[in-house]
């Protein structure tokens, strides 16, 4: 007998739910965090603004900026993994369809690919 070769169905619902419940924290997470740009804020002055301020305010974009850079990273590695949960295939890896490690998939629910192929991607 071939071992489990598919991620337990009793589980894809709540790893579904899980994943879209972080989807919707991330997005929250931006909404919130857009707030926090200080180039959206619409009342600056940008004649007027001191150079310390400017500097300031060039700082808190990009730290804005980065945050929200990975947020999106984390919503699209999430989207890929709720995709992989539709088409039946979570928990497979999608470059050498073997299964990921169940322990990884409890650190990193949202993984869609084995441990050993990921690293190689790093490479
Ligand atoms: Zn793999």
């Amino acid at each position: 007998m071939a071992k489990q070769l598919t991620f337990p169905t009793n589980l894809l619902k709540p790893v579904g739910d899980f994943l879209k419940a972080r989807l919707a924290s991330l997005k929250i997470n931006k909404k919130k965090i857009s707030s926090e740009d200080p180039f959206n804020d619409k009342t600056r002055d940008l004649d007027n603004a001191a150079t310390d301020t400017e500097a300031e305010e060039q700082f808190g974009h990009a730290r804005v900026t980065a945050i929200k850079e990975e947020l999106n990273r984390k919503s699209a590695q999430i989207k890929k993994a709720l995709a992989r949960v539709k088409i039946g295939k979570y928990g497979i890896c999608e470059d050498c369809g073997k299964m990921i490690d169940t322990d990884r998939l409890a650190v990193f629910p949202e993984a869609t690919m084995c441990i050993n192929c990921e690293k190689k991607r790093e490479k």
